[in-house]
């Protein structure tokens, strides 16, 4: 089968490679379209891909064509989207819920081989079934949401709140959908390329402005959402989040960032700053939310490009044109 190899650090490819064989709880899924993130551009830049070359892609969705010996739950010809979380189920973490900091995290498209690729290999336990109105290639989007939703899993979240998100790509942008639906009073956001905030201007932001200095908030905002990993945007984030706020650090920064707390303001008004970490019991309702129209994939889906353009798929992701990228084997 044809499928995106990311051969080596910086080196990705379109080659042949063998088919792949599902084991006794597996099923194949013919892949229908994987998004690109973030992600795929730390592996092929050396971090989070244990070993290389990998077949990359952990937002996908397709049908099956193939089960396993001992699967009864999905059939030849479903319509599956797949998450790509691959947990030990053994390590302390893992038993105490905590498995997206699974001891031996895993996950398709990242440790094992992914569905940048016209042909993909996924435990049964993985693949939600899609409902009939959901286009099977609009779903390679439930995997991003899941991350989203396991966002506003760690928040308190309370009706009436104030929010602010840094980065208006495909995840400020996901988050912002969801911060509508969780009740908030206002949701702003800021981005450093004025262009990218047109999209969340057109799905409603409160406010929207290269710098927070421009919106007029100067008490702060009760939650602020960095979805950039930028050092920049995280140092000025930190300084925006109100008395009794809440940071979350939801982008993904390289190793070596570093910026600046305060922590006598962490005490004295109470501030809170967490993360959260890909997926957690978070596929599932995603993919609900997803069915229930939480997003319009249209919109979300800039470009959809053939398998064969992986390479170039990469280089326009990196260098921020367009919103969620996928490729079409
Ligand atoms: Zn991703
Ligand atoms: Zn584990």
């Amino acid at each position: 089968m044809k499928a995106a190899v990311i051969e080596s650090v910086g080196k990705a490819v379109v080659a042949e490679v063998p088919d792949p064989t599902p084991g006794p709880r597996d099923v194949v899924v013919e892949v229908a379209a994987c998004g690109l993130c973030g992600t795929d551009l730390h592996i092929l830049q050396g971090e989070f891909a244990p070993k290389l070359p990998i077949v990359p892609g952990h937002e996908f969705a397709g049908e099956v064509v193939g089960v396993g010996s001992q699967v009864t739950e999905v059939s030849v010809g479903d319509r599956v989207a797949v998450d790509p979380s691959l947990y030990c189920h053994e390590c302390r973490y893992c038993r105490t819920g905590h498995n997206n900091l699974c001891e031996r995290w895993a996950a398709i498209g990242v440790t094992t081989a992914g569905g940048a690729a016209q042909y993909a290999v996924a435990p049964v336990a993985n693949c939600v079934k899609l409902p009939e109105h959901v286009r099977t290639q609009d779903a390679a989007l439930i995997e991003p949401l899941s991350c989203a939703v396991r966002g506003y899993d760690v928040l308190q979240s309370r009706l009436g709140a104030h929010v602010l998100i840094y980065g208006s790509g495909t995840m400020g942008l996901m988050m912002l959908e969801l911060a509508k639906r969780t009740g908030a009073a206002s949701v702003d956001m800021v981005d450093v390329n004025p262009t990218r905030l047109e999209t969340a201007r057109q799905l409603g932001v409160s406010a929207s402005a290269a710098t927070p200095d421009e919106l007029d908030r100067p008490q702060g905002w009760d939650l602020v959402i960095d979805a950039t990993g930028n050092a920049a945007a995280i140092q000025d984030g930190l300084d925006r989040v109100s008395k009794a706020g809440t940071f979350l650090q939801f982008g993904v920064a390289d190793y070596a960032t570093r910026v600046h707390i305060d922590p006598y303001r962490i005490y004295n008004q109470e501030i809170t700053i967490t993360g959260s970490m890909a997926v957690l019991h978070s596929y599932e309702r995603a993919a609900e939310l997803f069915a229930g129209g939480v997003l319009n994939p249209d919109v979300f889906i800039s470009d959809r490009l053939p398998l064969d353009q992986y390479p170039q798929a990469l280089d326009q992701f990196a260098a921020g044109v367009g919103r969620k990228i996928v490729v079409v084997p």
